[in-house]
């Protein structure tokens, strides 16, 4: 019986090939990252990869993806293997249009761009 790679099969296209780095990727502070929801929002989607440069690899990653499509990359790289860098990725850098009411404190924003919606209730 064949082993599946759920972490493969699942990988949106749109995430690059296998060597790619993820769309967008730009290395956090420390103070970033502890700005950003990842301890308290749990990651719809999770692969790995290698990050190949040049026929050589410059990285070993653990990438998360959020509901929107953007997320984090932890990587695993410097000449031994031995540094770990955080880094902020999307496939997407949303531009959102003006807010439409859908029911009481309801809005809904589009992204003029890839068409994501994001719903924001204000009474919360
Ligand atoms: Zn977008």
């Amino acid at each position: 019986m064949n082993k599946i790679d759920k972490g493969k099969m699942l990988e949106p296209p749109e995430l690059g090939k296998w060597g790619d780095p993820l769309p967008n990727m730009r290395e956090l502070t420390q103070s970033e990252f502890l700005q950003t929801p990842f301890f308290f929002h749990t990651p719809s989607l999770t692969g790995s990869r290698q990050i190949v440069e040049n026929g050589k690899l410059k990285a070993a990653v653990r990438w998360f993806m959020n509901e929107d499509g953007s997320g984090l990359v932890f990587a695993r790289t410097g000449e031994t293997g031995q540094e770990l860098k955080i880094y902020s990725w999307a496939k997407c850098i949303h531009k959102f249009g003006p807010p439409v009411n859908v029911g009481r404190c309801l809005n809904q924003y589009t992204c003029t761009l890839c068409n994501y919606v994001n719903e924001v209730d204000s009474s919360d």
